[in-house]
C-alpha cells in the first residue's frame, strides 16, 4: 500500500551527470560515469571506482539539491555492485567491500566544489552500506554484473531540502541507481468520511492523526472521528464514524449518502435505508425524513412513522338500552370500522329534551356515568340521577387516537329514552325550631327532586344512647312536632319524603336535644332578645322570626321556649358536610358576652405563658407564648392582649373577634384555641403562625418559590374563604396582609375584627372612611365602595387581589396611585396587569375575579377545583401573558369590544376549522364575542366539544381573542 513518490529521479544516473563536475572536483576523485548493462542486459549508465591499490582512498560523489516537499522522514534506495575483494590478485589490505551514505541539510542550493567539506560533519552519517552480493570479476568493459539494493531512510528533516553523498574509501563498486522518496497516506473515504493525504511522521513509528469529514449529507455520531498515518504511510487505528442523516442512506460502499427517491423515507440518521412510505402516506420531495398522511388519515403523536396512517373510526353499533326508574345502561358494539387503530375509546354525550323549548340542552352536571362518560373502554356505561319522566338523547360518539386530528366530529350512534317515575331524592336539610324538656319541632326543606307530588313525610327519631329503640311520626307538611321525650337528652332526627313512587331515601343523621328542666326554668326569667339582623345571618333571622312565632303563640299557651339555643342548633347535611353550622353574628347577641361564652373556651391565665412581642395589634400588643391546657402538651401560641384602659365598648369588640373565629374550624382559618376574660390582661389565644403575615413573609422571601408552591397558597386561602362562603360569613377585608403563614407555608385566613370598619379614627390610610365606615379600596370590589353591599362575591374581588399580591411577592396593588384614582381606574375598566412571570391562567382567574357584575365572579368552590387542577396540571402554568409594561393596565371594556376581523361567532369558528360547533356554540347561547372571550374550558365542555385537541384549539383561540381585545382596548397610564 505504500505509496512511492519519486522526488529525485528513478535513475541516479541524469542527476549525477548534473553534480558530476563537482563530483569530480573533489580531491581525490576517482568516481567516473561510465555505461555498462544490468542483469538483462540493457544498456546503463554507471558510475564507479575501483582504486583499490591506492592507500587512503576518500572517494565523495554528491546528488544534486533535493527539496524536502514536506517530508520529515526521507527513504533512499541504493541499487549497486560491489567487486569481491577477494577476487582480486595481490590486492591490498586496504580493500573495502562497503561504502557510507551521508545528507546535509540546508535552505538553498549552496553547495559547491569545496563546500559543505567532503568529511562526516558537517555531513551526518546515514549509515555505511554493504553488498549481500558481490561479483568476483572485473568487467567494466560490459560483464554482467550482481546487483545489490538497499534502503535506508533518516529524519527528522526541516530544512528546505538536502544533498546526498557517497563516500567510497577504498572499494571497488559501482553505483547504479538511486532512488529518494517519503511516504504518505493517501485521501481516503473510511467509515463515511474523507480523510485528506496525510505525509508520515519523522520516525518510523510516528502516528501523525488526521480528521475526517463526513460525506456530504453524513453526520458524525457521538465522536469526532480519527485516522492514523503510520511511517509506512498506511492508515490505521480508525476512531468514530459518521453516518447518513435521515432522508439520505448509504450507497457505494458507504461512499456516498444518497437523498431517498420518492416514495421513500427515512427518519432517523442510521445506516439503514430508505423505507417504503406506510400505507396511506407519501412523500412530497426527495430525501424525506417521514411521509405524510393522505386526506383524511392521521398520525397520532405517538406514532412511529413506518405504520401505516389511520382515520377516525366508524359509529358504534348495535346500541341498547335499558331504562330503570331513572337510572340507564347503555350497552354497544365495537364500530365496525376502528380507522384502522386498536386504541378506540368512547364518549357519551347526554341531552335532556322536551323541556318545554322543544331543543334539546345538554344534561346538568349532576348526572352520574360509571365508571365514566368520557373515554370509556369498554362498551357499556351506567348512567343515573336522570329527571323522573324525561325525555333523554344519548350519543355515543367513538374516538380515537386520531379524532382529535380529524376536522370532522366523531361518529356516533345516538338513542333515545324516556326515564320512568322515581322517588324523590334525599331531604338535604333540617333544623330545630323550638324545644322544651319534652319536644322538639324540626322543620326541613323539600327535597331537590321530589320527582312527583310529595305525599307526606316520614321523621324516624331515636334517643342517642337507645339506637335501638326509634319511633315514626308522619307529616303532611314540612315541619313537625315530636312529643314525649326526655329532658336534656339528645335525639337523632332522619326524615324521607314519600310521593306515589314510594319513600325517598332518608336525609343524613341530624342531632337535637330537649331542654333541662333547669333550662326551661331559667328560660322564664330571661326576656327575648332583640334580633338585629346581620345579613350575613340571614337564615338564623328567618329562623328567629318562627322562634318569634312559636314564642308568641305558645306564649298564651302553657309553654315557653328557649331562644338563644334554638338560633345556634342550626344544622344542614346533603351537599354541605353533616354538622356544619351557620356563622352568627355576635353583634346579634343582646349580651355579647354571651357569645364568647357560647363559642369561646375560657383558659386560665396560668395556663398562658407569654414570650415576647411580634406585633402590635388594634387593641394592644400581640404576643408569642406557649399554652399548657391540662392534660395537654405545651403548643406555642400567639396571644392578643387588650391593652389596659380599656372601654367596655372596646373590650366587647376586642372579644367579638373571638367568638367569630371560635365558630370556625377549618384547616385554612386561624385556629381560636381560647381566651382569658376572667383575669387581666384580656387576651385571645390562636394558634401560632411562624411565618407571620404573608404580605410581609412575600416581600422578605421575594422571587423564592415556585409557581406552583404560590398556587398552593392561593389554593389553602380559597379553600378557607370557601369554608367562611359554606357558614354565610362575609369577610369584608380579605388582603395578604390578613393571611396568616405557619412554617409549612400553609396559609390561613385571619383578622375577623370588625371595628376596624367601624371606628373613625383613620390613621390607617389602607381603611378609608366611607359613607357608613371604613373601607379597604384597594382590596374592595366596587358594589362595596360604592354602596356597602358586602357578599362573598365582593370577597371574591379582594380574593383577586390577594393572588395579585401573592404572585407579586407583595407587590402594593396598584402601587402608589392614589385610592380614587384606583376608584376612577375600576369604574373605567382598568384591571391590574399580569405580575411579572405570572402564568396566564392565574392572571385570567384574577380578572374572572374582578368582573363588574359580581354574579359573574367565579364562586370559591370554583376557585378552589380551578387551582387544584392548574396544581394537577402543572402545565397548565406554563403560558404566560405577554408583557407590556408593568404600568399598563389592560383595560377590560366589555360593552364596546373592537374585535372586528368576523362579524359573528359562527365565521370566527369557521376561521379556526371549527365550523362544526357552530350549532352547539348556538345552542349554549355563546353567540357573541364578549361571551365566547370569556370561555373556560367548563364551558367548551359545556358546549359539547369532547375531543381534548378541538378543546385545546378553541381554547386557545378563546384566549388570543380575549388578548386581542386586550390589547385593542389598552391604554398607557
Ligand atoms: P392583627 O391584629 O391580627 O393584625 O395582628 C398583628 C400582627 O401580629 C400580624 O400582622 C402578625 O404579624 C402578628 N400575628 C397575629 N396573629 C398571629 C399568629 N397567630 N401567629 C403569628 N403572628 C401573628
Amino acid at each position: 500500500n505504500t505509496w512511492f513518490d519519486a522526488i529525485t529521479f528513478a535513475l541516479l544516473q541524469p542527476l549525477l551527470r548534473a553534480v558530476l563536475p563537482s563530483a569530480a572536483s573533489t580531491a581525490t576523485d576517482y568516481w567516473e560515469e561510465v555505461s555498462g548493462y544490468d542483469e538483462n542486459m540493457n544498456t546503463i549508465r554507471t558510475y564507479q571506482v575501483c582504486n583499490v591499490f591506492d592507500n587512503n582512498q576518500n572517494n565523495w560523489v554528491r546528488t544534486k539539491y533535493i527539496s524536502r516537499r514536506g517530508a520529515q522522514r526521507i527513504h533512499v534506495e541504493m541499487k549497486f555492485s560491489v567487486r569481491d575483494c577477494s577476487s582480486i590478485p595481490s590486492v591490498p589490505g586496504s580493500c573495502k567491500e562497503t561504502f557510507n551514505l551521508y545528507y546535509y541539510e540546508t535552505d538553498s542550493d549552496t553547495a559547491n566544489k569545496v563546500s559543505p567539506a567532503w568529511m562526516e560533519n558537517p555531513w551526518i552519517k546515514v549509515d555505511t552500506i554493504a553488498a549481500d552480493e558481490s561479483f568476483s570479476q572485473v568487467d567494466l568493459g560490459g560483464r554482467v554484473m550482481k546487483i545489490n539494493t538497499e534502503v535506508r531512510s533518516f529524519g527528522p528533516v526541516s530544512r528546505q531540502g538536502f544533498y546526498l553523498a557517497f563516500q567510497d574509501y577504498g572499494g571497488c563498486m559501482s553505483l547504479i541507481a538511486v532512488r529518494v522518496f517519503y511516504r504518505k497516506c493517501p485521501r481516503v473515504v473510511l467509515n463515511g468520511a474523507v480523510f485528506p493525504e496525510t505525509l508520515s511522521g519523522a520516525e518510523s513509528t510516528s502516528l501523525v492523526a488526521a480528521r475526517g469529514v463526513c460525506v456530504p449529507n453524513g453526520e458524525e455520531v457521538d465522536v469526532p472521528i480519527k485516522l492514523y498515518c503510520n511511517g509506512d504511510g498506511e492508515w490505521m487505528v480508525p476512531i468514530g464514524r459518521c453516518m447518513c442523516k435521515a432522508g439520505h442512506e448509504a450507497v457505494e460502499n458507504g461512499t456516498v449518502c444518497r437523498a431517498c427517491g420518492s416514495g421513500f423515507f427515512k427518519s432517523s440518521q442510521g445506516d439503514h435505508l430508505c423505507l417504503q412510505c406506510p400505507i396511506n402516506s407519501r412523500t412530497t420531495n426527495e430525501g424525506a425524513t417521514n411521509c405524510v398522511c393522505r386526506n383524511s388519515y392521521y398520525r397520532s403523536d405517538s406514532d412511529p412513522p413506518q405504520i401505516p396512517c389511520t382515520t377516525i373510526p366508524s359509529a358504534p353499533q348495535s346500541v341498547i338500552s335499558i331504562v330503570n326508574e331513572t337510572s340507564l345502561r347503555l350497552e354497544w358494539s365495537m364500530p365496525r370500522d376502528g380507522g384502522g387503530r386498536e386504541d378506540v375509546v368512547y364518549n357519551i354525550i347526554c341531552k335532556s329534551c322536551g323541556g318545554g323549548r322543544g331543543g334539546c340542552t345538554r344534561c346538568g352536571d349532576n348526572v352520574q356515568f360509571i365508571p365514566r362518560q368520557l373515554g370509556l373502554t369498554e362498551t357499556s356505561v351506567h348512567i343515573s340521577d336522570l329527571l323522573a319522566h324525561t325525555q333523554y338523547t344519548f350519543e355515543i360518539q367513538a374516538v380515537n387516537g386520531v379524532s382529535d386530528q380529524s376536522p370532522y366530529s366523531p361518529h356516533y350512534s345516538s338513542v333515545n329514552i324516556t326515564t320512568n317515575q322515581a322517588a324523590p331524592s334525599a331531604v338535604l336539610i333540617m333544623h330545630q325550631v323550638s324545644r322544651t324538656p319534652d319536644s322538639i319541632t324540626l322543620s326541613w326543606s323539600q327535597p331537590d327532586q321530589p320527582n312527583g307530588l310529595i305525599l307526606d313525610y316520614e321523621l324516624q327519631y331515636y334517643d342517642k344512647v337507645m339506637s335501638w329503640n326509634s319511633s315514626v311520626v308522619r307529616s303532611q307538611t314540612n315541619t313537625a312536632v315530636i312529643r314525649g321525650l326526655k329532658p336534656g337528652a339528645i335525639y337523632v332526627f332522619q326524615v324521607r319524603a314519600r310521593t306515589v313512587a314510594g319513600f325517598g331515601r332518608f336525609s343524613g343523621k341530624m342531632y337535637f336535644q330537649t331542654m333541662t328542666e333547669e333550662e326551661y326554668k331559667s328560660s322564664f326569667q330571661e326576656k327575648l332578645p332583640l334580633i338585629i339582623g346581620s345579613a350575613a345571618a340571614g337564615v338564623v333571622f328567618i329562623i328567629a322570626v318562627v322562634v318569634l312565632v312559636f314564642v308568641c303563640n305558645r306564649r298564651s299557651s302553657e309553654r315557653t321556649e328557649s331562644e338563644y339555643t334554638d338560633k345556634v342548633q342550626h344544622y344542614t347535611s346533603g351537599h354541605m358536610s353533616p354538622g356544619m353550622k351557620i356563622y352568627i353574628d355576635p353583634f346579634t347577641y343582646e349580651d355579647p358576652n354571651e357569645a364568647v361564652r357560647e363559642f369561646a373556651k375560657e383558659i386560665d391565665t396560668s395556663c398562658v405563658k407569654i414570650e415576647q412581642v411580634i406585633g402590635a395589634g388594634e387593641f394592644g400588643e400581640v404576643c408569642s407564648g406557649n399554652l399548657r391546657l391540662p392534660g395537654k402538651r405545651e403548643i406555642l401560641v400567639a396571644i392578643k392582649t387588650l391593652k389596659v384602659g380599656y372601654t367596655e365598648r372596646q373590650r366587647r369588640d376586642f372579644l367579638s373577634e373571638a367568638s367569630i373565629m371560635g365558630q370556625f374550624d377549618h384547616p385554612n382559618i386561624i385556629h381560636l384555641e381560647g381566651v382569658v376574660t376572667k383575669s387581666a390582661p384580656v387576651m385571645i389565644i390562636t394558634e401560632f403562625m411562624e411565618n407571620g403575615s404573608l404580605d410581609s413573609f412575600l416581600r422578605q422571601n421575594d422571587g423564592q418559590f415556585t409557581v406552583i408552591q404560590l398556587v398552593g397558597m392561593l389554593r389553602g386561602i380559597a379553600a378557607g374563604m370557601k369554608y367562611l362562603n359554606d357558614m354565610n360569613y362575609v369577610h369584608r377585608d380579605l388582603a395578604a396582609r390578613n393571611i396568616l403563614v405557619n412554617s409549612n407555608l400553609v396559609c390561613k385566613v385571619s383578622d375577623f375584627g370588625l371595628s376596624r370598619f367601624l371606628e373613625e379614627d383613620t390613621s390607617d390610610p389602607t381603611y378609608t372612611s366611607a359613607l357608613g365606615g371604613k373601607i379597604p379600596i384597594r382590596w374592595t370590589a366596587p358594589e362595596a365602595i360604592q354602596y356597602r353591599k358586602f357578599t362573598s362575591s365582593s370577597d371574591g374581588w379582594s380574593y383577586g387581589i390577594v393572588m395579585w399580591e401573592v404572585m407579586s411577592y407583595g407587590e402594593r396593588p396598584y402601587w402608589d396611585m392614589s385610592n380614587q384614582d384606583v376608584i376612577n381606574a375600576i369604574e373605567q375598566d382598568y384591571r391590574l396587569p399580569p405580575p411579572m412571570d405570572c402564568p396566564s391562567a392565574l392572571h385570567q382567574l384574577m380578572l374572572d375575579c374582578w368582573q363588574k357584575d359580581r354574579n359573574n365572579r367565579p364562586k370559591f368552590s370554583q376557585i378552589v377545583n380551578n387551582l387544584d387542577k392548574m396544581i394537577r396540571n402543572p402545565n397548565s402554568l406554563k403560558a404566560m401573558t405577554p408583557l407590556s409594561s408593568s404600568v399598563h393596565l389592560p383595560l377590560l371594556d366589555r360593552s364596546t369590544p373592537d374585535f372586528s376581523s368576523f362579524s359573528t361567532v359562527d365565521e370566527w369558528l369557521d376561521a379556526i376549522r371549527m365550523g362544526q360547533y357552530k350549532e352547539n356554540f348556538a345552542n349554549e347561547e355563546f353567540t357573541s364575542f364578549d361571551v365566547v372571550s370569556q370561555m373556560t374550558t367548563e364551558d367548551i365542555l359545556r358546549v359539547g366539544v369532547t375531543l381534548a385537541g378541538h378543546q385545546k384549539k378553541i381554547l386557545n383561540s378563546v384566549q388570543s381573542m380575549r388578548a386581542q381585545m386586550n390589547q385593542i382596548t389598552s391604554v398607557e397610564v
